[in-house]
């Protein structure tokens, strides 16, 4: 079953013959945004030029920096009277990044959305409960757009609220969930306070889970604690919002939507494409965008194609969960280490609740990465030979997996800081110790 058989199981090489007409149109529409003219001019480049699909790689990156830098209009490609919304990050470093949408690329990212949430099996019979900030975040409209092209009952609940959530669900049948998953695991200790259990006082089957990055342990947790199927949704304000990357029933990788998306997969360093199953930089080009087209927006997202084709017959490639941000990635005491895989190791041990805190700082001259984990209430009656076993075992285990031994605090659950958004699980004071020597 598909939402749109034609566009989601269309050959290969029609799908790279549509990708090369709607590049071609791409690069014709930035080329009127200012950034794009003169870049373009500069270079030389012009649609008519490419002759096909990997021609793009003679075509110059867009990076984050770039949008700051022509903040706020300068990617726009059609006059401003034909804009309709724009979504835009916090900003909290320097100027925030900008995404303008017109008709047609709200209509166009709806669909999208719709085809990724019947691709994850949700129906216009579902109840769905959008657990998400409706604001300048994509989450929260993007999904409202796609909920309602869908025809599901939408609750467009917001953020926050825990013991609201958990009446909107009972109260109105919720089936299907949107959150961030390191929200899920704080509503779960909600609904046991409450002294309900979610499998049996609620009617939830599924949940979508995405927007920050998690481990396959992760997920499994949620669904365990949720008796629900959890699938992964991926997607960043420059590509839209959610909507870019979904997993389909199979739950085998996210199907990247192909028709609406040109995905290479680059060495980071060398900027060359690596081989299908090998990790890399997801570098996008969208292929259905008017007011703002971008071309080769380096995500610095790390993932990979997964070779082979997928059992539901849906013919676009399929993405490996997010394995971080190249930005993500932190050195200490000579070892690179990306967060993803302190909490893989964290969340395969069953005491180890849903909330963990990975601090680097300077102690006593030397470089140390002190990880707190909350972990069961139970553990804390007093008992300190258990707690300094499950301690050193926790220890003995991140350094197996990184190489850098750390010092792991067990604290108490609910006690480490909650942000109000994405989960923050780096804090980096280095930088600060340093300036403060
Ligand atoms: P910001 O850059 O301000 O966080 P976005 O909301 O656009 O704004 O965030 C997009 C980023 O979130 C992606 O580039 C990726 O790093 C992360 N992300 C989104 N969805 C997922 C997911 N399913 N798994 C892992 N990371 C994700
Ligand atoms: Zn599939």
């Amino acid at each position: 079953m598909y939402w749109e058989k034609e566009f989601e199981t269309i050959e290969r090489k029609k799908l790279e013959k549509l990708q090369l007409e709607r590049l071609k149109k791409t690069i014709l529409d930035a080329g009127k945004a200012p950034f794009y003219k003169q870049l373009y001019q500069q270079k030389g480049i012009t649609a008519d030029k490419l002759k096909h699909i990997d021609d793009i790689r003679q075509l110059p990156f867009t990076t984050k920096q770039d949008l700051r830098n022509h903040f706020p209009y300068g990617f726009l490609s059609r006059p401003k009277q034909e804009i309709i919304r724009l979504h835009s990050s916090s900003g909290t470093t320097g100027n925030p990044t900008v995404i303008f949408h017109n008709r047609h690329d709200i209509s166009s990212w709806s669909n999208l959305m719709a085809r990724s949430l019947f691709c994850a099996g949700i129906r216009d019979t579902d109840v769905f409960q959008n657990i998400c900030g409706y604001g300048l975040f994509t989450g929260g409209l993007g999904f409202q757009y796609g909920i309602e092209r869908l025809g599901c009952l939408s609750i467009p609940a917001g953020a926050g609220n825990s013991l609201r959530q958990i009446k909107l669900m009972q109260d109105y049948g919720t089936t299907v969930v949107h959150a961030i998953p390191s929200y899920l695991g704080r509503l779960y200790e909600v609904f046991q306070a409450e002294g309900l259990d979610p499998r049996k006082d609620t009617d939830l089957r599924l949940f979508v889970i995405g927007a920050e990055p998690h481990t396959e342990e992760q997920r499994q947790r949620i669904e365990e604690l949720f008796g629900v199927k959890a699938y992964n949704s991926f997607g960043l304000s420059e590509m839209n919002g959610p909507g870019v990357a979904f997993e389909c029933t199979h739950q085998a990788g996210l199907h990247i939507w192909e028709d609406a998306y040109l995905v290479e997969i680059l060495d980071p360093e060398t900027l060359e494409p690596v081989p299908d199953g090998e990790i890399g930089e997801l570098v996008m080009t969208t292929l259905d965008r008017e007011a703002m087209p971008l071309v080769r927006y380096r995500t610095r997202d790390l993932t990979r194609i997964i070779p082979g084709s997928c059992a539901c017959g849906r013919t676009h490639a399929r993405i490996d969960r997010i394995a971080g941000r190249s930005d993500d990635m932190f050195i200490i005491k000579g070892c690179n280490v990306f967060p993803m895989q302190i909490e893989g190791v964290l969340l395969k041990i069953p005491e180890v609740g849903s909330d963990y805190l990975i601090t680097l700082e300077h102690v006593d001259g030397v470089d140390e990465m002190i990880v707190e984990v909350e972990v069961r209430r139970d553990w804390f009656n007093g008992d300190i030979t258990r707690l300094d076993r499950l301690s050193r075992m926790i220890t003995h285990q991140i350094r197996d997996e990184v190489l850098a031994k750390p010092i792991v605090k067990l604290v108490e659950p609910g006690s480490l800081p909650k942000s109000e958004g994405k989960a923050i699980r780096v804090n980096d004071k280095r930088v600060l110790d340093t300036v403060k020597i």
